[in-house]
């Protein structure tokens, strides 16, 4: 037991550690950027505007890692509440639409169709939301269909299924998804599934993805559910 809470304080010696390094970082980086977007008032030539934009990009990218950073290292202390998730998930889902519909993809919900209550951190929930429903947006082509799903299931489980058609995920990278950092895209932070994780266990729930080239990608998060 001793050893275990050695582990535990250490872990949340790294994740301050991590805070500190984070909010070091993010003052000069939002100068940095704040002197740029000042860059974008000039007349440049083409390849200067080309370096501009690209040095734009790579500032958010650096902003949003950080944000990820913080989000995955802060200590995971939840502050429950009961929440309704067919109420909960639509009422998120309706602030997802419109960044989603921009990309020209559509969201869907299908309800339970009784209501499901469980005892959640509704921040928590929202950024778990938010993570999956992005990838789930990112994975697809143009036109295409996200689909969430809420289900009760035996007497004391909730699942939240986002499924997504397009290209099946390889079964080699399956074991990997959840690991911080692991992206296969240009401008991922491969943070994104390694918070849904840290948050649904905090939760004790469970997280499962399953990627077949026939069905799609399927990523469901099982919950107890609240009696
Ligand atoms: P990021 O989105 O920054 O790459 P994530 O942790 O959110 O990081 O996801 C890790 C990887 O898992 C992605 O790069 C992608 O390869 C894969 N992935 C996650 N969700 C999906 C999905 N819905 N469909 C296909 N691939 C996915
Ligand atoms: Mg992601």
């Amino acid at each position: 037991l001793k050893q275990a809470e050695k582990a535990l304080e250490r872990l949340a010696e790294i994740g301050e550690l991590a805070a500190m390094i984070v909010h070091e970082v993010r003052n000069p980086l939002t100068t940095i950027s704040m002197g740029l977007n000042a860059f974008k008032k000039l007349q440049l030539s083409e390849r200067f505007q080309e370096y501009l934009s690209l040095s734009l990009d790579e500032a958010d990218r650096l902003q949003r890692l950080l944000d990820q950073i913080l989000l995955y290292a802060r200590p995971q202390t939840l502050q429950r509440s009961h929440l309704e998730l067919n109420s909960f998930i639509a009422s998120s889902l309706s602030t997802l639409k419109t960044p989603s519909a921009a990309l020209g993809k559509h969201l869907k919900l299908i309800a339970a169709t009784a209501p499901v209550t469980v005892l959640a951190d509704r921040d928590k929930l929202k950024q778990v939301l938010i993570n999956l429903v992005t990838n789930a947006c990112e994975a697809v082509a143009v036109g295409e269909t996200i689909t969430v799903r809420v289900q009760a299931i035996e007497h004391d489980q909730i699942f939240i299924q986002i499924h997504n058609g397009g290209v099946p995920i390889p079964v080699e990278f399956l074991p990997n998804l959840t690991k911080p950092f692991f992206t296969t895209k240009a401008s991922g932070t491969g943070l994104g599934l390694a918070i849904v994780k840290r948050i649904v266990e905090a939760h004790d729930g469970e997280l499962r993805i399953e990627s077949l080239a026939a069905t799609g990608t399927t990523v469901s998060v099982q919950l107890p559910l609240t009696h």
